[in-house]
Order: C-alpha cells, then structure tokens, then sequence
C-alpha cells in the first residue's frame, strides 16, 4: 500500500547497503556493531520503514540468517528483501536496485544511524520532482587544495551523505552506465550526475554523519546519550 501522500502508482522503496566489512571501525561489519543496545542497521531500518513500502538490504552471505532474525519485527509491517551484498557498496546498490519495483528509490547507508523524517520525506519529495535529489552537508572548516595549498571556496562545496533519492528508472539507467562503461562513484548520486541528469539538492546535517572510524562511533554514543538532534532509540513496531 502506497503511504498518504503518494499517489496510487507512486511507490517508495528503501536500499540500505549494509555488505562493508566495517574495517575502520575494527568491530566487524559496522551494521551489526550495537549503538546504545541497537544494532545500527536497525536505527537504519526504523527510520526507514516508517516512510516507505518496500526495503531491501544487502549484506554479506554469512550474515543473512542473523539480519533475518534482526529484522523480524520489520518484516510485517513492509515488503522487505534481503540481498546479498556485492565487492563494492556500488556493486551492492546496483544489486539492491534490481531487487525492487518500486517508482521511487531511497538509498542510505546503514553506517549513517540518525536519519529523521524531515530529511527523508524532503529527499523523497524532491526526487519525484527533479527524478534525483541528494543531501549535502555545509562545511564548517577552511579548505585547501592538498597538492598546493591552494584555497577553495568552502561556500561553493558540500560533504556528500544519504540519504539520496530517485526516480528508480533514473538509477537504474546510471547504474547501467556505470557496468557499461566502467565508472565507480562513492554514491548514486555521483553516479547519475556522471550520467548527465541533474541531482537536487538538500541540505543535510550534523546528525547524518557516517560512522567510519572508533571516534566516530564515540560520537554517535554521545549523540544518543545526550539526546542531540532529538535523537532517539528505534522501537520495534507495535512495541
Ligand atoms: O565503507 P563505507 O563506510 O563507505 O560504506 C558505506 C555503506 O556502504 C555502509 O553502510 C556499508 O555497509 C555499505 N557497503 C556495502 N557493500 C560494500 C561496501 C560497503 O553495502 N561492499
């Protein structure tokens, strides 16, 4: 069932790459890595299947039965998938991609534990717009070139995070572009715009920081402890 506000052909799926090994972070694979007692591929999903009607997940082979059982409670509420994750997070999207028919698609990563409605409902909105549609996050610090030195107009840039949304056919032809002829990009975003389609753009936030390193995930702690960003722990539906 499409949620209020969509109209009756205009489906919205989740894509939560979810395959890392989580090397940085020196934990296992991050997904699985407990924040505040939660795993943060479940904060992930919470966010998520409050907003959408389908979700897949990709992870690795041997993790598939423990995120089945983790995401038990999630099941019954949306049509969710589970795939198995690719080499790279491109690979995986590329695989979470053709595991859903829906019209609209919202990618975001599992290792980004905070991410609140407003953002996705903008992102989401936005994408059945503009077809794509990607958050940005300001930069606070001055910023140079490293091989110079040289200074770079920090107004003029953006830390690229997710979520990022779009028309599923829009991300479909960039990511066939992509195998076809060989581009890589860190996000989906990179990649449609590489296509040539315009990507819009949303501010993003403090909060979406991904956690990719132990001082990273001392901060997400913090965050949930202190209640910043008006964070709080997922609860399992109908708990
Ligand atoms: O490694 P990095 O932090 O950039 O990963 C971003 C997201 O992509 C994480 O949620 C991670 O689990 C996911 N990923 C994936 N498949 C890979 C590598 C990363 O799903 N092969």
């Amino acid at each position: 069932m499409p949620h209020a506000g969509a109209t009756a052909t205009d489906t919205v799926a989740g894509l939560v790459p979810a395959a890392g090994s989580g090397e940085r972070l020196g934990r296992g694979p991050k997904a699985f890595v407990d924040l505040a007692g939660t795993p943060m591929l479940v904060w992930a999903v919470a966010a998520l299947a409050a907003r959408v009607d389908a979700l897949a997940v990709g992870v690795a082979e041997v993790d598939l039965e423990r995120t089945r059982a983790l995401l038990a409670p999630w099941a019954a509420r949306v049509d969710l998938r589970l795939v198995v994750g690719g080499a790279s997070r491109q690979a995986t999207v590329q695989r979470l991609l053709a595991s859903v028919e829906s019209d609209v698609v919202v990618v975001h990563d599992a290792a980004r534990p905070f991410l609140d409605a407003s953002t996705l409902e903008a992102v989401i909105a936005a994408a059945r717009e503009h077809g794509a549609c990607s958050v940005g996050q300001p930069l606070a610090d001055s910023l140079v070139r490293a091989h110079d030195g040289a200074p770079v107009d920090r107004a003029q840039l953006r830390a690229v995070q997710t979520p990022q949304a779009f028309r599923r056919e829009v991300l479909q032809r960039a990511h066939e572009a992509a195998v076809r002829d060989g581009w890589a990009a860190t996000d989906d975003a990179g990649l449609v715009w590489r296509m040539g389609h315009r990507v819009a753009w949303v501010d993003g936030g403090g909060h979406l920081f991904k956690v990719t390193t132990p001082g990273d995930f001392a901060l997400a702690e913090a965050v949930v402890a202190s209640g910043a960003f008006g964070v709080t722990a997922p609860a399992a539906p109908g708990s």
